[in-house]
């Protein structure tokens, strides 16, 4: 169910509640600004998430609100992460779906980062 990225930030979401360590994720990837894990539901032969550590609802939200050192840190982080799994000279696909439109369903940002194949048409073919 896609969620409305207008509403404040709710500490009970999912991904609050793998940053806090409430919920079990395996970890790739961890600095001061970015944590990075599995999606439950892979939609590529790698499909990660990297979420900022901070509470930020959406993109929206991080990119008007979020300081320029969580900003940096951040994206930083997001590279890394590729960087590690190899995915720069075959490529990857980055992704942040923002409310009901983009099809957000955890009011986190988060940021998937999809690679290992090749990944076809940008959107589904409609
Ligand atoms: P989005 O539609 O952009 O909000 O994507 C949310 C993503 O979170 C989906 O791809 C889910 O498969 C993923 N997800 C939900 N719960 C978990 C979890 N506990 N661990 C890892 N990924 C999750």
């Amino acid at each position: 169910m896609p969620i409305d990225a207008t509403l404040p930030y709710d500490d009970n979401n999912i991904f609050a509640k793998i940053l806090r360590g409430e919920i079990p994720s395996s970890k790739i990837y961890e600095d001061d600004w970015a944590y990075a894990f599995p999606d439950i539901n892979p939609q590529a032969a790698l499909h990660i998430l990297v979420i900022p550590k901070g509470r930020y609802v959406s993109w929206d939200d991080f990119s008007a609100n979020a300081s320029a050192d969580e900003i940096a840190g951040f994206v930083r982080a997001v590279g890394q992460v590729a960087r590690d799994h190899g995915l720069v000279e075959p490529g990857y696909r980055l992704l942040a779906n923002l409310g009901a439109h983009g099809g957000q369903e955890v009011p986190h940002l988060h940021v998937h980062l999809f690679g290992g194949e090749s990944l076809g048409p940008m959107i589904a073919c409609r």
